[in-house]
């Protein structure tokens, strides 16, 4: 079977690798320089626990209040693109116990299953440690307590963690005054999966094409620096990223994502390191201590897939925010901030499935991963590949499929 993936982040390059092994002729098209993209520079937690849909009851209060705080986690930007204003009142409509309800079994199959393949590839190095949830300042061992409880009555695997273990852990300050333990979620540098990813890719017969689609209604046309080519394929998959919903035009079909900006940041590394990933929940900061220094990273602004622009003051601020609750140097020099956009679906929850066929041949899609596309790489790659094939899926997979678009 030939499959074009139009797309060569991680979600791209994980389908090809899983498809090219399964046996299938396999062309990965992206139009830039993958490597320097979203999936490279972002925190890389493998948040198994991350179960629960974006769009969840409060997540429309907490991000008014943050829309009022400078520099809070959740922003417009100053050109958040045309429908943002639509997009973002439907997404709070979604905002919903039925919507978790929908979503919340096919993102922990699928999640669960990425953590395995993930274990299962001897060539990976992975932290096994668990992702600490750290709490600062006064009230923190109740919003610990609640954190815990939430997460546990979602079936998520949380052990509590007691002072003497706290102050075991180098790299915190004194402002830590709980943290809870997510035991099966897992930390890698994303770059590094990316490029293991592509490797198996490789090896099991892939090759990439630098170009931008254009269309997909008939063969995938791609516009390359020499001109346009076409593409034979028995089917497509779109897995584009923030760039998703301008391929899914050709089709007329409306795909709701935006673009979600964030940064990230990577400091030289020290012996005070934290150990294993963290998530600072009042400083709203992701923690990730890497073999070649600490990231962090923070920030889901609306705005448009190709704002690569790093307003200058939100580095300092995301490295003092970050000081409340770790021990960073000083004054860390030589930093290089780094700027990524998620696909952000407008249900919390990504698209994975079969579009209704509108063109020459069937197009399947696999984007909208928002904060999780990391974790949920392998996983996905996993469930396209039984698409492709017509092989079972359970209704809770189903579920994740673009049809709840068109019904
Ligand atoms: C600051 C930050 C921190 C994050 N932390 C985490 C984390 O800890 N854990 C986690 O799981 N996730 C995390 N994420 C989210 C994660 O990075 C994304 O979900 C994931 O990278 C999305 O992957 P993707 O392959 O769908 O998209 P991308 O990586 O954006 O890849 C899409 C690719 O499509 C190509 N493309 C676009 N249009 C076309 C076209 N017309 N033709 C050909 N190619 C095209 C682009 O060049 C691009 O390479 C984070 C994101 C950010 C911004």
């Amino acid at each position: 079977m030939n499959i074009v993936v139009i797309g060569g982040g991680i979600i791209g390059t994980s389908c090809a690798a899983f498809l090219a092994e399964r046996g299938a002729t396999v062309t990965v098209v992206d139009a830039d320089k993958p490597r320097f993209g979203t999936s490279i520079g972002n925190a890389g937690h493998v948040v198994v626990s991350h179960s629960i849909p974006f769009a969840a009851p409060g997540m429309v209060k907490s991000g008014l209040r943050s829309l009022l705080t400078q520099d809070g986690a959740f922003a417009l930007s100053n050109r958040p693109g045309q429908g943002t204003l639509d997009w973002l009142m439907g997404f709070a409509r979604r905002c919903t116990e039925a919507n978790v309800a929908t979503f919340h079994p096919g993102l922990e199959a699928v999640l669960k299953r990425s953590a395995e393949l993930l274990l299962s590839d001897g060539a990976l190095d992975i932290n096994t440690r668990g992702l600490w949830q750290v709490f600062t300042g006064a009230g923190a061992s109740e919003r610990a307590e609640r954190e815990a409880g939430h997460m546990r009555t979602h079936g998520v695997s949380v052990r509590d963690i007691d002072e003497a273990e706290l102050r075991a852990e180098p790299g915190l300050t004194d402002n830590v005054n709980a943290a809870i333990e997510l035991t099966d979620d897992l930390g890698l540098d994303p770059a590094l999966l990316w490029m293991r990813m592509r490797q198996r890719g490789e090896d099991a017969g892939a090759r990439w094409v630098t170009g931008v689609v254009t269309d997909v209604r008939s063969s995938p046309t791609v516009r390359t620096a020499d001109g346009d080519v076409t593409l034979d394929a028995d089917a497509v998959i779109l897995a584009a990223g923030a760039w998703s919903p301008a391929v899914a035009r050709s089709l007329d079909v409306d795909l709701p994502i935006r673009a979600a900006k964030g940064y990230s940041v990577t400091l030289p590394r020290t012996d005070t390191a934290p150990t294993r990933p963290m998530l600072l929940m009042d400083q709203r900061t992701a923690v990730n201590p890497l073999s070649d220094g600490l990231r962090l990273s923070a920030r889901y602004e609306i705005t448009t897939p190709d704002d690569r622009d790093i307003v200058q003051h939100r580095i300092p601020a995301l490295i003092d925010r970050a000081r409340i609750a770790l021990d960073l140097p000083t004054a860390p020099e030589s930093v290089q901030p780094w700027t990524g956009v998620r696909p952000a679906s407008i249900d919390g929850a990504p698209y994975i499935g079969r579009l209704p066929q509108r063109g020459a041949q069937p197009v399947f899609v696999a984007t909208g991963h928002g904060m999780i596309g990391t974790a949920m790489a392998a996983g996905t790659a996993d469930l396209m590949t039984r698409l492709v094939y017509a092989e079972q899926i359970s209704d809770a997979e189903a579920r994740l499929g673009p049809q709840r678009l068109f019904a």
